[in-house]
Parts: structure tokens; sequence; C-alpha cells
């Protein structure tokens, strides 16, 4: 589904912050980029969205090379979770989850119709929630915002960057929960970066260990856990 070639990222200052990953994401699969802090999981996952671009090498979506795609028909196609998620706070919730759909152009009965089904798969009433304003949701509903936004257009693939780490342990943990289920209905490529070993063994199924710009390990929880 993505494929990564040779691909290299110096940032403008010198910086090697990827020096020659080759990956390949599978479809339908939840894969976690995992590693310690500073060592290019972030910078790899915004190639896919063309927020980054790499210095050499190449990237592959269905076999395209995404350099010849156009960047904003790209982002529309890519669902994007990152830790503040950053809801636009002079809109309402509904108005937040269409965005994307808005912009698509979709009939208003549409959209509305995918608003309300959303959020009822993360457990918040429409009713109730779809006219609040973001800064009336507490911190873990905000992130099941940002989540179910990611997903309004039915993207085939959502990256998701730390989305739950600033969330208390419970509602983390039901997000958690949520993704998998979410993964296992809708099959969608999702790639999550995490840098929390715990989280990644209970939500991937392949993880992609990084260290300093490259990968070290990739394969199954089960498979990281035997061979530390
Ligand atoms: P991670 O997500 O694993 O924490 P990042 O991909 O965010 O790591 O960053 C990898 C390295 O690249 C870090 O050392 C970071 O400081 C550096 N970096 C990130 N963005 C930039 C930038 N725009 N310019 C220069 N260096 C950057
Ligand atoms: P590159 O040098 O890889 O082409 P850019 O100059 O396009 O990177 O972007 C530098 C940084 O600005 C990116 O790492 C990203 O975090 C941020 N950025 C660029 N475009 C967007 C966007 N449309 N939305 C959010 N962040 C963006």
């Amino acid at each position: 589904m993505i494929r990564f070639e040779n691909v290299g990222k110096t940032y403008e200052d010198g910086f090697v912050a990827l020096k020659s990953i080759n990956l390949e994401i599978k479809q339908g699969e939840l894969t976690v980029l995992i590693g310690p802090s500073g060592c290019g999981k972030s910078t790899l996952m915004k190639h896919i969205n063309r927020l980054n671009n790499p210095t050499k090498g190449k990237i592959y979506i269905r076999d395209k090379d995404i350099a010849l795609a156009d960047p904003v028909e790209l982002r529309r196609k890519i669902g994007y979770v990152i830790q503040n998620i950053g809801l636009f706070p002079h809109m309402n919730i509904a108005k937040n989850v269409a965005v994307v759909p808005h912009l698509l152009k979709w009939d208003k009965q549409k959209i509305d119709s995918r608003v309300d089904e959303l959020l009822r798969m993360v457990d918040l009433d429409p009713q109730v929630y779809a006219g609040r304003y973001p800064s009336e949701l507490s911190g873990g509903q905000q992130q099941r915002i940002g989540v179910i936004r990611a997903l309004a257009a039915e993207p085939d693939i959502i990256l998701l960057d730390e989305p739950f780490s600033a969330l208390d342990p419970i509602s983390r943990e039901q997000l958690q929960d949520e993704l998998v289920r979410l993964q296992q209905d809708l099959k969608k490529t999702i790639v999550f970066v995490t840098h929390d070993m715990d989280e990644a063994i209970k939500i991937a199924d392949t993880i992609v260990l990084m260290k300093a710009g490259e990968i070290v390990q990739v394969g199954s929880p089960e498979h990281i856990l035997r061979h530390p």
C-alpha cells in the first residue's frame, strides 16, 4: 500500500533525520512506528502526506510515486491526527467533523448523516454533542473528535502521531480499544506513532522499531517480544 525506497531526509540545517529507509506498509494493517524521542518517527510519517519531502529516495502509494501527486489533494485523501488535534475553536463539533466532506462538497444531508454516524461510533450522542464547541468537551472527548474527523471522508489511509499521549490513562485505554475496534471493522491502513511499547504491543499488527533515523526491526508484537 505504502512503500518507502531508500528514503533519506536531511533538514535544512543539515540534520540527517532519516538515513535510508526501506519500508512496506501493508493495506488494512495497523502499523506502529516506535522508537525514542527524536529518532525520526514523525519525520517518516509526514513523508506519507508530503508535510515533509524526501531529500533522496521515493515513496509510493499503490505503486504511484507521490512526488507527482498534488500535496493538497493527497492530504484530503489521508486522515491525519496529531497530539494537540487543533479542533477549530469557533466551529461546533458537527462543523469540525465535517471539515473535509465540506471541502469535498458533499451535500448537506449526506454530511449530517455521516456526522451522526461518526459521533455514535465513539459513543457521543449527536443530540448532545453536535452543537457543542470544543472547549465544552473533555480532553478525551476532543481526541475522539480528532479521530473521527480524520475518518470523516472515508480515507483509506489514516496517520496518527502520538494522538493519545496527552490523555489520562483511562481515556487513553478506552481510545486504544476504540481504535482497534474501528480498525477491525473498517480495515483501514493505519500508521500510528508512539514511544510507548505497551501501547504498540496492544494495538499493532506490525511494529516498526526505529533508532537514530534508521529502522532496526520490523515484526508482529509477538515477534518483537521474542527478539528484544
Ligand atoms: P520523533 O518523532 O521520533 O520524536 P522527529 O521526526 O520529530 O522525531 O524528529 C527527528 C529529528 O529531526 C529530531 O532530532 C528533530 O529535532 C529533528 N527535526 C525535526 N523537524 C526538524 C526541522 N524542521 N528542522 C530541523 N530538524 C528537525
Ligand atoms: P519539507 O522541507 O520537507 O518540504 P516543509 O517545508 O513543507 O517540509 O514543511 C516543514 C514543516 O512544516 C513540516 O515538517 C510540517 O510539520 C509543517 N507543515 C508544512 N505544511 C503543513 C500543513 N499543510 N499542515 C501542517 N503542517 C505543515
